[in-house]
């Protein structure tokens, strides 16, 4: 096998120059894209087909420092930042849907507990007290791989953010007990610890927003068990079944951020809900990518009939073209501009971003597969995985297309506080 450095691979989604990206992050983003290309991309039909976790991509990625990527440097990891993280996750999008999805959520519980907490209030002692206890985490998977889950769904309205988590932390000495349900938990079975979102309540305590804590619940702890069958039409090898927690016992280490900084982080740094969509950034990509190498008559395992010369195909390609330059460029600059307390107008097109990349990266995978026509659908080829995979997007809690909808046209009309009494 070829080293990483050396192998050819397919242009950079945002070429560095032009993007003004600067020498470290081009060459880790370089590295992701090599590694999608070279690891993930030749197992993930096999994944797909089977809807199993592929597995020992994460024990490759670990060996390629990858899950660390968001793990601060001085904690020992790579300390990418948000911008790098996100373009990073869209070139392994590119390569296998599933595996950026399900490490987007093993990421997410280093990003939000590292650089973004980071930005947000804590008392001295509570600050010093995170960094203690999140280096614990960071150790395990630094050390020995180990893979955090982010199941917050539970099928009622407290993943979109409207409701407290009907999943519940009773206070005990030394920790929690915690119980309730999770669906759609990806890497479920597969994970070392679950990064649960749950409500802390004492005896006699109304439940309440402000009290989530996030805490890294063992998988092997007592009281937890996954349950239900995973045959979904996408993002199969996400393997997203059901947990149950049964008073699990959780000690306080476990707090993958201190109480009430959830809750903080939700409202000052919207932008951490952003980051499931690189993953549909980078399958928007490779639909495009696919039918300009299919009309050329390129793609590996096909035979070599060219279909570039008729208008039809070369208006669709150019549409597709426009679509997904519109899409990179909206997205490229919510990216950039993600942190603490953003603007107003921040935040709308934050939710634009989210809104356009989920809905067009299945539009232009659709467009791909009529363009390409009918041998372009087997599944001997990657375009109908990509298809199917693309239209998992705009389901995501808690910013699904229908939400982003509904929140810029509040926002856009209404002042925070403003009503029509
Ligand atoms: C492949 C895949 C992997 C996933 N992995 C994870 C994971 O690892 N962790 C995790 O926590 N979740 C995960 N999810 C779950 C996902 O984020 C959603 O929670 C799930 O798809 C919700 O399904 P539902 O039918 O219960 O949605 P519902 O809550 O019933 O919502 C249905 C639709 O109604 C709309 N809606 C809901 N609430 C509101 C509201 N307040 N205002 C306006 N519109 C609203 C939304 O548009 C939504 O699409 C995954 C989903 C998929 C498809």
């Amino acid at each position: 096998m070829r080293d990483l450095d050396s192998y050819d691979c397919d242009a950079p989604m945002f070429a560095p120059a032009a993007f003004r990206l600067g020498d470290a992050q081009t060459d880790l983003i370089g590295r992701a894209r090599r590694f999608g290309q070279r690891v993930l991309a030749p197992r993930a039909a096999k994944h797909d087909r089977d809807a199993s976790f592929p597995i020992e991509n994460f024990r490759d990625m670990h060996a390629e420092g990858l899950l660390a990527i968001c793990i601060p440097e001085e904690d020992g990891g790579i300390g990418a930042d948000f911008q790098t993280y996100c373009i990073a996750a869209a070139e392994l999008g590119r390569y296998c849907g599933a595996t950026a999805l399900s490490w987007n959520m093993h990421v997410c519980s280093t990003l939000w507990s590292g650089a973004l907490s980071d930005d947000l209030d804590m008392s001295p002692a509570e600050r010093r007290a995170h960094r203690e206890r999140r280096r614990i985490h960071y150790r395990r998977i630094l050390d020995r791989g180990a893979i955090y889950a982010q199941p917050f769904s539970e099928g009622g309205a407290a993943a979109a953010g409207t409701v407290a988590f009907g999943t519940e932390a009773r206070p005990l000495e030394g920790g929690f007990l915690v119980s309730g349900k999770k669906i759609f938990a990806s890497l479920s079975g597969a994970a070392d610890y679950y990064g649960v979102l749950c409500t802390q309540r004492g005896e006699g305590e109304a439940a309440s927003r402000r009290n989530t804590l996030y805490l890294a619940i063992a998988a092997d702890a007592e009281g937890v068990s996954v349950v239900g069958d995973w045959d979904p039409l996408g993002m199969r090898a996400t393997v997203s079944r059901t947990l149950l927690f049964h008073d699990a016992f959780v000690p306080h280490e476990a707090m993958l951020l201190p109480q009430g900084v959830y809750f903080q982080a939700a409202s000052r740094w919207p932008h951490m809900f952003l980051t499931l969509s690189p993953t549909y950034m980078g399958l928007a990509q490779a639909a495009y990518d696919f039918t300009v190498a299919y009309l050329r008559g390129e793609v590996p395992g096909t035979p070599a009939v060219k279909r570039r010369m008729f208008p039809t195909k070369q208006i669709a390609v150019a549409e597709m073209h426009v679509q997904l330059e519109q899409t990179k460029a909206l997205w490229f600059q919510a990216i950039t501009e993600a942190r603490a307390d953003p603007t107003k107008e921040q935040v709308l097109r934050a939710y634009a971003a989210q809104h356009t990349v989920m809905e067009n990266a299945n539009a232009i995978a659709v467009k791909a597969l009529r363009t390409c026509g009918g041998q372009a659908m087997l599944k001997s080829l990657p375009l109908e995985r990509i298809y199917r995979d693309s239209r998992c997007g705009s389901l995501m809690l808690p910013w699904t297309a229908e939400i982003c909808l509904d929140r810029i046209g509040r926002e856009a009309l209404y002042q925070p506080g403003e009503t029509d009494e």
